[in-house]
């Protein structure tokens, strides 16, 4: 069945949800669809308190208010949505759904956000879920009393760190280099904190155990050490999700979407929102801002449309 739009957003993190409210709110009519629970990243982060207006809030309590808010302006927000396919037919975006479902709209925003970059030892994969771990809020709990390993030195690595320490006994904080690329004010929580050790210039080659991770072996200023954890909490960066468009739209070496002063795409009516868009900052707070620009753009780009349909009738 294929059902029209005004304008589908793919998407339901904060930049997706954003661009739902203020589209919704301009009356156009608008679906958003995302393949789980709406959220996106907010849902990995256990308190936010760099949001301006809420000095603390839980991540998952932010993605409920902004879905109720978006709902309240009459967005049609569709959960557990596996989009498989983005295709075009003239002026139209086809979005196509696994279940067979689609939406058509002339305007577009992908808020498809990323997932995490794996580190690339051996060990990773064969452990994922036996005591590797992408996600503290999610998987913290099933560490009570352990030592742990976190692997990364941004801003994600440093304060998941921190909040590990909740549940773990001892935190070592592996990262490649001296220097620290996160925010000093995460540094300085992570420093002060007694149950976080930091193993400096030091790589991680490898991850070991039988049944569960028992320990990860690493290489430091030449020399080859090991360690015995229960688990590897691994943050080393952030891929877009951006295959659905990724052969047609322009983006960087990476995958991140190139987009115009508007965040449009290099295809006229499609927007790139959020963690999905190459920029500086990957914040609740730019992706909000993202998702406002691109709602409003895509309005725009409507009237252009029907005063080209009105003109041409
Ligand atoms: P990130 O800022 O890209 O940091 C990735 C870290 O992993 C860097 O320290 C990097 O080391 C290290 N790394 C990358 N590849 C590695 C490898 N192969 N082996 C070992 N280490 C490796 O990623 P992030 O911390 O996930 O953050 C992503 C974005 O989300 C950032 O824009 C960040 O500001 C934002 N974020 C914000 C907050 C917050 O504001 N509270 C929380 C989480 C995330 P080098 O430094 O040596 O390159």
């Amino acid at each position: 069945m294929t059902e029209d739009f005004d304008l589908a957003i793919v998407g339901g993190g904060p930049a997706g949800l954003a661009a739902g409210l203020y589209a919704a709110r301009m009356n156009l009519r608008t679906v958003l669809l995302d393949r789980g629970p709406l959220g996106g990243q907010l849902l990995n982060t256990e308190l936010i308190e760099d949001y301006p207006g809420f000095e603390s809030i839980l991540g998952h309590e932010l993605a409920a208010k902004m879905g109720e808010h978006a709902r309240k302006f009459g967005l049609d927000l569709r959960e557990f949505q596996q989009v498989s396919e983005v295709d075009m037919e003239g002026e139209h975006k086809i979005v196509r759904l696994e279940d067979g479902g689609e939406v058509r709209a002339p305007a577009l925003i992908l808020a498809s956000g990323g997932l995490p970059r794996k580190l690339e030892v051996p060990g990773e994969v064969e452990f994922a879920g036996r005591g590797v771990s992408y996600c503290a809020v999610c998987d913290g709990a099933f560490f009570k009393g352990k030592e742990l390993a976190v692997v990364g030195g941004g801003d994600a690595a440093l304060e998941e760190a921190d909040f590990l320490t909740r549940y773990a006994s001892k935190v070592y904080l592996i990262h490649r280099r001296s220097e620290f690329r996160a925010q000093p004010v995460l540094q300085d929580r992570a420093r002060s904190n007694p149950k976080i050790e930091f193993i400096l210039d030091a790589q991680l080659q490898e991850i070991v155990g039988e049944a569960q991770v028992a320990g990860v072996r690493y290489l430091q200023n030449g020399e080859r050490k090991e360690l015995a954890v229960g688990g590897v909490f691994i943050f080393v960066g952030f891929l877009p999700n951006s295959d659905l468009l990724r052969p047609h739209a322009e983006h960087d070496e990476i995958g991140y979407f190139i987009t115009n002063r508007d965040l449009e795409t290099s295809i006229p009516g499609i927007w790139a929102v959020g963690d999905v868009r190459a920029q500086l900052t990957k914040q609740i707070a730019t992706a909000v801002g993202d998702g406002t620009t691109a709602a409003v753009g895509a309005s725009q780009y409507l009237d252009r449309l029907r005063d080209r349909a009105t003109a041409t009738a």
